[in-house]
């Protein structure tokens, strides 16, 4: 078994409704749905959107090995409607990140992880922090605490839910 960490996102649509239904298929596609953290609202990241994202830290223990943990993210992704545009940023139905799997160091040309923007971004950290904050990035050596005391991310992540 292995523990996976993942980052939603989403600002298009019923955000709410979209992230729990990205949780169903990932329970039924990559396996048991150990924590969740709660659910943050922040502003687009790298562009002008009117709709802000909902953001949230999802745990599972999955039997996939990391490659299969994004194969099935990405299907999940087309799934719910995601807009695939050419710009890298985008507004999108949702986005699933592999933010940790393990304490695995994956570098290939469709996979990094850890996620190599993890700790410039506080709308990642700060729901990482609900669901593990002692957790040690693997590459950094810190703790997700640590990360987030440091991390020079000015944008506001205001709790949304619970
Ligand atoms: P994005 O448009 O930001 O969702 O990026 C999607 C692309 O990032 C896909 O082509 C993935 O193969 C690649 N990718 C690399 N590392 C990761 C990761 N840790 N989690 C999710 N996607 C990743």
């Amino acid at each position: 078994m292995a523990r996976v960490y993942f980052l939603l996102g989403g600002n298009l649509d019923d955000r709410e409704r979209i992230l729990s239904e990205a949780i169903l298929k990932m329970k039924s596609e990559i396996g048991e749905l150990v924590n969740c953290s709660s659910i943050y609202e922040t502003e687009p990241w790298g562009f002008d959107h009117d709709l802000n994202f909902l953001n949230q830290v999802v745990v599972f223990d999955t039997r996939l090995l990391a490659e299969k943990v994004l194969d099935a993210t990405q299907q999940i992704e087309k799934d719910l409607g995601r807009v695939r545009k050419k710009d890298q940023y985008s507004e999108r139905t949702i986005d699933i990140d592999i933010l940790f799997y393990e304490d695995q160091i994956i570098s290939t040309d469709r996979l990094v992880v850890p996620h190599p923007r993890l700790q410039e971004r506080l709308f990642a950290l700060v729901p990482m922090v609900d669901v593990a904050p002692e957790l040690i990035h693997p590459v950094e050596m810190k703790s997700i605490r640590e990360l987030l005391v440091e991390c020079p991310d000015e944008m506001e992540v205001k709790k949304f839910k619970h």
